[in-house]
């Protein structure tokens, strides 16, 4: 759960000039090589994230919307945006400011279950917001309070759903009982013109039938309300790959998804969906240089408080690569961030070259989703650097050696 805290990451990334400095093509090696960057360097793949975004689109049997948490930065928006992304998930009132600044003609969804009034008000009186997600009697009547009784509405009832099988749980927070449920899907019918459920399996999610398990729960609870409804959106948790973990294939979800909603038989419902790792993870990585290296310990200069949350306490397994060309075998590393926090280590484990050494630079990938949105400003190594590459996700390129997948 702690990927999900928001953290205000205090200095931007900053976009980096290279025009003069590196080579064209603008890979990774190259651009390392001329700006010798002693600061973490994130690595964007625009191509790569247009191409998955138009690659879901096409995958997903009704509208998806981008979960702009998982990354909001601005470069990663435009990539999604070129891809064909026109709907976007907002959850707070910065979100839906960033979307609307950016793309003018988004289709902004407010998808936080509780939300500040002034953000529901800003978001429908300012940002053109009509879709907004609730889970209680009393944020239901927030939402009506604040839109002054708007009667262009979009409601989303949350549902709860029991704890599942995703390496991320999002069940304990959000989300109402399926006999609230009911009850609130009854009480908002009058009050929207497009009324809806929604639910989340968690992020990460490996396993394709907890989607089904969903939606059949979901229409359970449709059918007993009794009343017309017009969307059913399955929210994100589709999940990416990482060295220790292979999911299943994209098309296998869709495939479950598809069949439950045919099995559910819901005339007149649309599905949406909210994917955020699934879209990006491997449209980033980070950069980072190695600081002093003591025995297996590689001191570098990102850490748990800064793009690399998750390879901390939730033990996420990332690829990396060396930015050097070696004979060495490879070995298993640990990393240490750059703050006194010694909680601020990553066991990995890493596998790299036997001879790294200070002054390497080190290249982690997957961290597209919930890395740079989870920077903070702590013991002052806020600061990061950003560029756009061509290069392939690393877990795709050449020379990554991935480990065998534990059965
Ligand atoms: C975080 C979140 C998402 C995106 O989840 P992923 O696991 O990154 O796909 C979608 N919807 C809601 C409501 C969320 O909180």
């Amino acid at each position: 759960m702690t990927e999900f805290r928001f953290r205000g990451a205090v200095a931007p990334l900053r976009r980096q000039d290279i025009t003069a400095a590196a080579p064209l093509p603008r890979t990774v090696d190259g651009i390392v090589a001329a700006l010798r960057p002693e600061e973490p360097m994130h690595c964007l793949r625009p191509a790569q994230v247009a191409a998955t975004a138009g690659t879901f689109l096409a995958a997903f049997p009704g509208t998806t919307m981008y979960a702009v948490k998982c990354n909001p930065e601005p470069g990663m928006l435009r990539a999604l945006w070129d891809g064909g992304m026109r709907h976007f998930d907002c959850a707070s009132a910065a979100e839906v400011r960033l979307v609307r600044s950016m793309f003018p003609d988004a289709v902004i969804h407010f998808m936080h279950p509780v939300k500040a009034r002034s953000a529901i008000r800003d978001a429908y009186a300012q940002h053109g917001v009509r879709d907004f997600v609730v889970d209680s009697e009393a944020e239901l009547a927030k939402v009506m309070a604040e839109t002054g009784t708007a009667s262009d509405l979009g409601i989303i009832i949350r549902l709860a759903l029991p704890k599942g099988g995703a390496m991320m749980d999002l069940s304990g927070k959000f989300g109402a009982e399926p006999a609230a449920a009911v009850a609130l899907l009854r009480a908002a019918r009058g009050l929207a013109v497009k009324l809806g459920v929604s639910f989340h399996v968690g992020s990460q999610c490996l396993e394709p039938a907890a989607y089904a398990r969903a939606i059949t729960l979901a229409a359970q609870v449709i059918r007993e309300a009794g009343v017309p409804v017009e969307v059913l959106d399955v929210g994100g948790g589709f999940p990416v790959a990482y060295p220790d973990i292979l999911p299943p294939p994209l098309s296998a979800f869709m495939a479950e998804i598809g069949d439950a909603f045919e099995a559910a038989a819901l005339p007149g419902v649309q599905l949406w969906a909210e994917p955020g790792r699934a879209l990006v993870a491997g449209g980033a990585s980070v950069v980072l240089q190695v600081q002093a290296r003591r025995g297996g310990e590689l001191f570098v200069n990102d850490g748990i408080y800064g793009a690399l949350s998750d390879a901390g306490v939730p033990g996420f397994r990332f690829p990396v690569r060396l930015l050097r060309q070696t004979d060495a075998a490879p070995v298993p590393f640990a990393f240490q961030g750059p703050t006194c926090d010694s909680a601020d280590r990553m066991a990995g484990p890493f596998l790299l070259p036997g001879d790294v050494q200070e002054g390497d630079w080190i290249e982690v990938g997957q961290l597209g989703a919930y890395g740079g949105c989870l920077r903070t400003a702590f013991n002052g190594f806020d600061r990061a650097g950003m560029v756009d590459v061509i290069d392939a996700p690393l877990l795709d390129t050449p020379g990554y050696f991935m480990p065998a997948v534990a059965a």
